[in-house]
């Protein structure tokens, strides 16, 4: 237990450069389970009471993260990146492999949207500055890494509406192919309340020129949740806001063919598909 107390203060002082462990007595990991596709999480269950154990362990070349039931038992959670083209992950332990585990063949649909704005499709010289400083500033945020005594991750869905596009839809804009649907669209009234679907922390605002503007929200521990296109935001940074707590309203701000939500959830900077979380 000393360890641990002296691992999480290293961890607040030097805002958590590894991973961290969970320590969650008596309490279950309220993790996704069994989502082992490109998209997804794998929810590991290992016996093992090694304080050491996320030095020792490799889920193949994925980012993990461990949750603890107590101290004999551990969940490894790693999520799973779209890209992932392989049909197994191996795990080892002290480089010896311990066990393999197989990924499931999922299908993800073509989706193929005309735009008739050519600056949306192919923004401007003028415009690549922006979209660069946007992009890093997303990157930072989806890769937030702060300590929080996470309780759950069942999430309740953000809006009210109907789901336009699924997380992993294949895309293509005029014709052209474009990056994998990273994000679930919820297509529903300009207006319609937006509430965040679990307790976090609002770590980024902006107005950017794809996802016009734009809320993140860290909910901890690795999770990062964020909202686009919105009319406007009612939050401001660093507000805490708990599940159910408005955020913002449904709008058609930035690339956009119509109002919707544009949900995305990342785990350890990976987007995996939000429906997983969805109670
Ligand atoms: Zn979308």
């Amino acid at each position: 237990m000393k360890s641990r107390s002296l691992v999480l203060l290293i961890c607040l002082l030097s805002s958590c450069a590894y991973l961290p462990t969970l320590n969650k007595k008596n309490e279950s990991c309220y993790f996704p389970i069994d989502k082992n596709y490109p998209g997804g999480l794998v929810n590991y269950y290992l016996k093992s009471n090694d304080s050491d154990l996320k030095n020792k362990l490799q889920m193949g070349n994925l980012k993990f993260m461990i949750c603890r039931d107590d101290d004999l038992n551990a969940n490894i959670l790693a999520p799973i990146p779209l890209t992932y083209s392989k049909n197994k992950i191996e795990v080892t332990l002290n480089d010896e492999l311990i066990d393999t585990l197989s990924i499931e063949d999922k299908f993800y649909r073509e989706s193929r949207i005309l735009i008739q704005n050519k600056d949306l499709v192919n923004p401007p010289s003028s415009m690549q500055e922006r979209i660069e400083r946007e992009y890093l500033q997303g990157l930072t945020a989806k890769n937030t890494l702060s300590s929080s005594d996470l309780k759950q991750t069942k999430m309740d869905i953000p809006v009210t509406g109907i789901t336009s596009s699924e997380f992993g839809v294949r895309r293509f804009i005029n014709g052209e192919p474009r990056n994998r649907h990273i994000g679930l669209d919820i297509a529903a009234n300009e207006g319609e309340p937006i509430r965040a679907p679990l307790d976090g922390k609002v770590i980024l605002i902006g107005n950017f020129f794809y996802k016009g503007n734009v809320v993140y929200l860290d909910h901890g521990n690795g999770l990062v949740s964020s909202y686009s296109h919105m009319s406007e935001e009612t939050v401001v940074m660093n507000q805490s806001l708990i599940a159910g707590e408005v955020l913002g309203y449904v709008g058609s701000t930035g690339r956009v063919t119509g109002p919707h939500l544009h949900w995305e959830v990342y785990f350890l900077g990976v987007p995996i598909n939000p429906e997983i979380f969805i109670n």
